[in-house]
């Protein structure tokens, strides 16, 4: 008889996602969720506890693999839920294969883009959190795609659990951005449950430590007190871009919603709740907010406040009048902003060429000849 899923589920945490063949995604589910579809199916709590360990300290790829459950349980469990809901239908990697930008079908289609870096010290995954992006940032090519859906604890747990099965032998530490596709703080509770996963204690948890996970976010001020004031301890990046409320509501329309003087009251409040510095995220684009000047008034907005600034060179997304500043003024405007800033770097991004950088994921990765 196939197994009927309980309806609580799909309303958790945005985790448990229907697929198209009518199965329930297991990731994402809450652990008190899967204990409880255990005992619905007449087995001991402890079987979900189990399963949890294969999805997240064993990465097992579906049900079948995991083998210290009774056969018969397996099959039984299968006719209702699966492992997973993503698709792999694009892939493009540099020749040195140290960026891969991984394009995942969502089931009603549509695709979201996760990204694996290497460097020689470390290994970061990006990841979306929603297909497509409401907020519109004039320099960023989510944004030209518009709004589009908020995507499930499992959809965003799944795109880390599918690169961690690319890192090297050995290798079990990574870095994990929330700075692919769409706004995390928009799709809060999804992607707490997403990173609860990863950061969980071992066995039922993938033990990453939540320092090692950051979240980068348009400016949402409510949610921004609520990271604060819920005692999350990962780090928080703010997409600044621009020091003056004129020029970033021209830039960043939630600007008119959250206007800096909100923004860094929130940012000083989460840096008091946690105790961690905050990194500043500044596109520099040529003639925009490049010059001096523009730096002046980025180190006295940021004057108070415990932080990094990363530059970031603007990528180029297509036809559009920003262009990626010089050499030359790119070094005068970090070079202001070093001695009057506690941290700062400037970021390259890795993966330009394959349309995989910051601010270049839009989905629109062809599907793969068939
Ligand atoms: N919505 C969140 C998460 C996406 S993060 C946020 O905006 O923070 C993506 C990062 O890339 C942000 O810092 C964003 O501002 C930056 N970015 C967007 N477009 C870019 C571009 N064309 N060049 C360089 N960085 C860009």
């Amino acid at each position: 008889m196939p197994v009927k899923p309980e309806p609580i589920i799909l309303s958790q945490n945005g985790g448990g996602h229907e697929s198209p063949d009518g199965r329930v995604d297991l990731l994402g589910l809450p652990l008190g969720t899967l204990e409880r579809i255990l005992i619905g199916l007449g087995e001991k709590p402890y079987r979900g506890r189990q399963i949890a360990e294969w999805l997240y300290a064993r990465g097992a790829r579906d049900i079948a693999a995991m083998t210290n459950l009774p056969h018969a349980l397996r099959s039984k469990l299968a006719e209702g839920y699966r492992v997973g809901s993503l698709r792999e239908v694009a892939r493009r990697e540099t020749p040195d294969r140290r960026t891969r930008k991984v394009g995942l079908a969502i089931p009603e289609g549509g695709i979201v883009e996760a990204v694996y870096m290497a460097t020689s010290r470390r290994y970061t995954f990006c990841l979306s959190s929603q297909h497509g992006c409401g907020f519109a940032c004039r320099f960023c090519a989510t944004g030209r795609m518009g709004r589009g859906r908020n995507l499930s604890a499992g959809e965003i747990v799944e795109q880390a659990l599918r690169l961690r099965r690319e890192l090297p032998p050995g290798v079990t530490e990574f870095n994990v951005v929330m700075m692919g596709m769409g706004e995390p703080l928009e799709n809060y509770d999804a992607v707490m449950g997403a990173l609860g996963h990863l950061t969980g204690a071992p066995p039922t948890g993938a033990g990453l430590p939540p320092k090692r996970i950051t979240i980068s976010t348009v400016g949402l001020v409510p949610q921004i007190m609520r990271l604060a004031d819920e005692g999350h301890r990962y780090r928080l990046a703010i997409s600044l871009h621009a020091a003056s409320d004129e020029l970033r509501s021209k830039l960043m329309p939630v600007n008119r919603t959250f206007p800096l003087s909100a923004l860094i009251k929130a940012v000083e409040h989460h840096v008091q709740r946690t105790g961690r510095r905050v990194t500043f995220e500044y596109i520099l684009i040529e003639e925009i907010n490049d010059n001096v000047r523009d730096a002046a008034k980025l180190a006295r907005l940021v004057a108070q406040i415990p932080c990094k600034i990363n530059v970031i060179p603007y990528n180029p997304i297509g036809p559009g009048r920003f262009r990626r500043p010089s050499e030359e003024r790119i070094r005068r405007f970090s070079e202001y902003l070093v001695p009057r800033v506690a941290a700062v770097t400037v970021r390259y991004s890795q993966g330009v060429d394959i349309g995989a950088a910051c601010g270049q994921l839009a989905g629109a990765v062809e599907e793969p000849p068939r």
